[in-house]
């Protein structure tokens, strides 16, 4: 999508093809992800949900065509494939190091591998996250990645920290930023107070009474409010965000989060 809207005002056309039915829709849910595709379709992007891609045609090494799994041909000469990461730990499988059914190395909170003396960090762990009750999660951003690096670096210099950092990115599209911060999946509801046709609104997914993440645009600095919050040890229920969309607020600062 970012690229979609990188290459929107240059390209002389712009589609974009996916699996799903709404951008975003498995992190932002239905009603956020369609306000994104409306954006991307008011600067001329085509969308092409529910289908694959089948085949691609070309013509002396170029690009001529993508065939989709609908049937659909679309002319192309550049195609960009976003179609998610798996970790390279194929070489780990039979090292003794725990990995996941999915191939992500098992740490504890200090990034300590099953394994004495071997740490990991980043993209390739499942960490246990303390907003979700210490949930063995894998995030792939670079602050956490950034983080996972430093509390390693303490463990292995004998001075040991809790990983505890709350999961935050952002995405700028046409000059539009989402914030975002939390773990959200999993999630059973959305909240969402503003007016997305005003370009202005807070979603809160929540779980259960919790709210377990938070995603904002024009509403700043809410988001970096809620992962102070839970940063903090807080949290945020379902009966006071449906009550207002930032009374919580005030407890910032407080030592009663
Ligand atoms: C297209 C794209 C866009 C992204 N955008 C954002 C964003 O906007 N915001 C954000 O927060 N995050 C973003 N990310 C995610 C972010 O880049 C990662 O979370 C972050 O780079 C993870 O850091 P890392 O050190 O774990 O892994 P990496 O940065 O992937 O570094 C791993 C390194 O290990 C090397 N390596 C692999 N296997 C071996 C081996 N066997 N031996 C030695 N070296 C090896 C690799 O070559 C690589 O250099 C994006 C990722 C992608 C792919």
């Amino acid at each position: 999508m970012e690229v979609a809207s990188f290459l929107a005002d240059k390209a002389t056309s712009v589609s974009v093809v996916d699996l799903i039915q709404v951008p975003f829709q498995l992190t932002l849910g239905d009603q956020v992800g369609a306000y994104m595709q409306k954006l991307h379709e008011e600067k001329g992007v085509h969308f092409h949900f529910g289908t694959g891609t089948k085949e691609f045609i070309g013509e002396g090494g170029q690009l001529k065509e993508v065939v989709l799994s609908n049937g659909t041909t679309l002319a192309a000469d550049v195609c960009v494939m976003g179609v998610g990461v798996v970790p390279a730990t194929d070489f780990l499988k039979d090292s003794g190091l725990s990995l996941t059914s999915r191939g992500f190395v098992t740490v504890d909170k200090h990034m300590h591998t099953n394994v004495p003396d071997v740490y990991a960090a980043g993209d390739i762990v499942e960490f246990p996250l303390f907003t979700v009750d210490n949930q063995h999660v894998n995030i792939q951003h670079w602050q956490m990645a950034h983080q996972h690096g430093r509390i390693a670096g303490l463990s292995i210099a004998g001075k040991a920290q809790d990983i505890h950092s709350v999961p935050y990115f952002w995405t700028m599209q046409y000059g539009k930023s989402i914030r975002y911060t939390g773990y959200g999946p999993g999630y059973d509801d959305i909240v969402l107070h503003g007016d997305l046709n005003d370009n202005k609104f807070v979603a809160y997914y929540t779980k259960n009474d919790k709210v377990v993440a938070v995603a904002s645009l024009g509403w700043d600095p809410i988001v970096s409010q809620a992962a102070e919050l839970m940063s903090n040890g807080g949290s945020i229920s379902k009966d006071e965000i449906r009550a207002g969309p930032d009374g919580w607020v005030v407890r910032l600062g407080t030592s009663h989060n």
